[in-house]
């Protein structure tokens, strides 16, 4: 059987490895699981309204009753399939991927995206034929759902306005040309900040800067907080599920630092809570939730995963290292809006600049590398190493994560997507992770090489 669903959802260059034919073939298919009253929304990519087309007809072709929500960022979609209890809903965006890319994410009655199983079910009924066409006095009709105010006003419900408000902070924000451009800005007007924006249309084509937020691609933002004198900046991924944050110094930070951030806040707010995190975070996120007296839940990589282990176990808070932070109480899924609000609260609460907000935290060295491996050693290789390792705690949630008794730890997984291991270290300073990363590439190298 073939697959369709990568890490994130189906993704593909258009017209190349995903035709309109496959797009509507595909939601036909989820659209015969899912069943009922289906959501339909679209990012900024020029191939969206194509996309949105096909989508519609597929859902329509196997007796789905479509409600279509037009452009806007994913967690509005999602806020709007779970608040309105709607069956599902297709979601047509490729996230941060470069401009000739789309795609589609589908998503449960939860809101949530569906879990591997479901993927597996949707692919199970795609590869073999499609799904039953409805008859002609079956088809279901196609109307209009507002989502992008009602998600606003949720976002908005979540925080304590009066306080955030009350601090005047002035705010500049880097949609990326993406659809966070329709939310972020008008949520942070509404919350008493003063907004500078750059790259602040929806283009499809991405003009300003790559849709990935990464800190070294935001000169443009790092500038107009700079030059508007701004307390805070955000950055956006192209669907506007994922924030990235600049310090008033102009100074970025990765998203495991924010993240610890809000950890640290919520367990203040709520102590003895637990916040579910792949086994891939930083220490730091560790760190402040055991000193807020609270536990982690420990996943596997993948915001589906993080995501669907909240809903599982009940767990308000969840967050991953690039920027998308699951605020429970609004919804159990990446949000770069909420967690702007979220962020913009702490800062007003706190009162102190956000570089030191920042600085209160744990910092550790951290360091990636890759180890080449063909796809049919990948498993033997992983066995191959479970034996051979050395390390005082072996833990095998995702691959294998190795602790040491100085706080170091190093992950081994492989790659889900390429032909690779990767290897993520962290320790308390730069020496102690290139040379954890050393040793275990050299190991992996050589069990490759010995089972080849
Ligand atoms: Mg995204």
């Amino acid at each position: 059987m073939g697959r369709l669903f990568g890490t994130n959802g189906v993704r593909g260059v258009i017209n190349r490895d995903l035709t309109a034919e496959k797009v509507m073939r595909l939601a036909a298919s989820a659209g015969a699981l899912l069943c009922g009253e289906i959501a339909v929304g679209r990012d900024g990519r020029t191939s969206s309204p194509m996309l949105r087309n096909v989508v519609v007809s597929g859902l329509l072709s196997v007796g789905c009753k479509v409600r279509d929500a037009g452009v806007l960022p994913t967690p509005a979609l999602q806020h709007a399939i779970r608040h309105l209890g709607l069956d599902g809903g297709l979601m047509v965006t490729a996230s941060h991927n470069p401009p000739e890319f789309n795609g589609i994410k589908v998503i449960a009655g939860d809101g949530v995206e569906v879990s591997r199983q479901r993927e597996a079910e949707i692919e199970d009924i795609f590869f073999s034929g499609g799904p039953e066409p409805t008859p002609w006095n079956r088809i279901r009709t196609v109307s209009k759902l507002d989502a992008l105010d009602p998600y606003k006003w949720a976002i908005l419900s979540h925080v304590d306005r009066d306080v955030i408000r009350g601090a005047h902070l002035r705010v500049a924000l880097d949609p990326g040309n993406g659809v966070a451009a329709l939310s972020a800005p008008a949520i942070a007007r509404e919350l008493g900040c003063s907004v500078s924006t750059i790259n602040a249309e929806v283009d499809g084509r991405f003009p300003g800067r790559e849709s990935e937020p990464r800190p070294e691609n935001l000169d443009g933002l790092r500038a107009l907080v700079k030059a508007s004198e701004a307390d805070v900046g955000v950055a956006f991924d192209g669907d506007g599920d994922r924030a990235i944050f600049v310090d008033e110094r102009g100074d970025a930070h990765w998203g495991d630092q924010s993240f610890a951030l809000v950890a640290r806040d919520f367990l203040a707010q709520n102590p003895g809570e637990a916040v579910a995190t792949p086994v891939s975070s930083s220490r730091a996120v560790e760190d402040v939730v055991a000193a807020g007296g609270g536990r982690i839940v420990w996943t596997r990589v993948g915001s589906v995963i993080v995501s669907r282990a909240m809903v599982e176990e009940g767990v308000r808070l969840g967050g991953e290292e690039n920027g998308g932070v699951m605020y429970g109480p609004h919804q159990p899924v990446r949000d770069g809006s909420m967690t702007m609000a979220l962020i913009l609260e702490i800062m007003a609460r706190e009162g102190g600049p956000l570089s030191k907000l920042f600085g209160e935290l744990p910092q550790y060295a951290q360091m990636k590398d890759r180890v080449a491996c063909p796809e049919d050693l990948k498993q033997r290789t992983l066995e191959v190493l479970r034996e051979s390792v050395e390390a005082p705690k072996v833990e095998t949630i995702d691959g294998l994560k190795l602790r040491y008794p100085d706080g170091s730890w190093i992950l081994i997984r492989p790659s889900g997507t390429e032909p690779i291991f990767r290897l993520y270290a962290e320790a308390e300073n730069e020496e102690r992770a290139a040379g954890i990363v050393e040793a275990h590439k050299r190991l992996v190298e050589e069990v490759i090489r010995s089972l080849d």
